[in-house]
């Protein structure tokens, strides 16, 4: 019979989670970006740890991926080995904790939170991506962050060894996280303390209404990788984009929305990541000239950017 527990004598076959050269575009939320040297998807403890040996043993560089819908993969690929935690998606619940693995993507685990009979996840409802990757950007929607009902994080480092981090709101700001600088870790499961709901069809009614939301203004239209900058204390990024009369700009395939000025979309997926970070730097140049105000970018550049800050 099939079980998810491996015998601890059981030996990991790299040779079967290790795959060379993965086109990463399909699995990009913008649909752009190179290739993976190598990637794997692990799907339990002993495999991710088992890569990461790997990739200490012979000095590889560790690129982690969630749903890439936050991240621009640059053209030229990603170097090393790419962990992709789409098949980290278990999850099991303790009273009112919620514990989930970092892959499962967080729209879907906020369907199971509410099967679960567990509420206070459902303003996030329809946010694309996996829990690791809301949880490393502190994503958030209609006044809620996810850390504000984040219990622990257990994440491993890449040495391999496991570490519990207890949660305490004051570390997490505005897509700010103790994870975000950390190059060294990957979040592997978390814990969110809800609150016990016996009206579940209120409570997928909610989730329901704020993802139909994203719908009705276009968020799913085109691929993107949502918004492309932080808004600045007290303005709003979009706001000051549609001040400089930006929006349907393009260069390349990529084009700054008609909808929502602070989305970069890849309308005839013909767009490459080159034509989108063009795209950023001139409408970061334009907003400068206008406002005197300088956009900080919210994605990350993921792999072989020569100048980007790799956030
Ligand atoms: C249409 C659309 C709407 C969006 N709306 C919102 C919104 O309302 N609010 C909002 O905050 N964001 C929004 N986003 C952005 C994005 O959905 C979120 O930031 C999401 O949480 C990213 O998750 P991901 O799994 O795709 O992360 P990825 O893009 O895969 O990764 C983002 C970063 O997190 C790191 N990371 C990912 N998983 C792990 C892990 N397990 N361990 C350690 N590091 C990890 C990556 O290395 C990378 O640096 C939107 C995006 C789109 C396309």
């Amino acid at each position: 019979m099939h079980t998810n527990v491996r015998n601890s004598d059981e030996k990991i076959n790299l040779d079967h989670l290790l795959i060379e050269q993965v086109e990463l575009a399909a699995h990009s939320g913008i649909h752009t970006g190179g290739k993976a040297d190598l990637a794997a998807y692990p799907s339990d403890f002993e495999e991710l740890r088992a890569l990461l040996d790997h990739a200490r043993k012979y000095s590889i560089p560790i690129t982690i991926l969630g749903g890439a819908t936050n991240s621009l993969i640059s053209d030229d690929g990603i170097e090393g080995l790419t962990i992709i935690t789409s098949h980290l998606r278990r999850r099991h619940v303790q009273g009112e904790m919620f514990c989930v693995r970092s892959g499962l993507l967080l729209d879907r685990a906020i369907d199971l939170a509410i099967e679960d009979g567990l509420g206070g996840l459902e303003l996030l409802g329809g946010l694309p991506g996996t829990v690791g990757g809301a949880i490393a950007g502190n994503s958030g929607a209609h006044g809620m962050h996810i850390s504000d009902v984040l219990y622990y994080v257990d994440y491993m480092t890449f040495d391999g060894k496991l570490h519990r981090k207890q949660i305490h709101r004051d570390d997490f700001s505005y897509r700010n996280t103790p994870f975000s600088n950390r190059k060294d870790i990957i979040i592997y499961e978390a814990g969110f303390r809800l609150t016990p709901i016996t009206q579940t069809s209120e409570a997928r009614k909610r989730k329901d209404e704020v993802k139909a939301k994203r719908k009705q203004n276009g968020q799913y239209e085109h691929p993107s990788i949502g918004c492309i900058f932080k808004n600045p204390e007290g303005m709003h990024a979009g706001q000051l984009i549609d001040e400089c009369g930006l929006k349907g700009l393009g260069i390349g395939g990529a084009k700054v929305s008609s909808r929502h000025a602070n989305f970069i979309i890849n309308p005839n997926k013909q767009a490459t990541s080159t034509d989108v970070r063009a795209l950023i730097e001139h409408v970061r140049q334009e907003v400068f000239e206008k406002h005197h105000v300088r956009l900080e970018e919210e994605i990350h550049y993921v792999g072989r950017w020569q100048d980007a800050r790799h956030t």
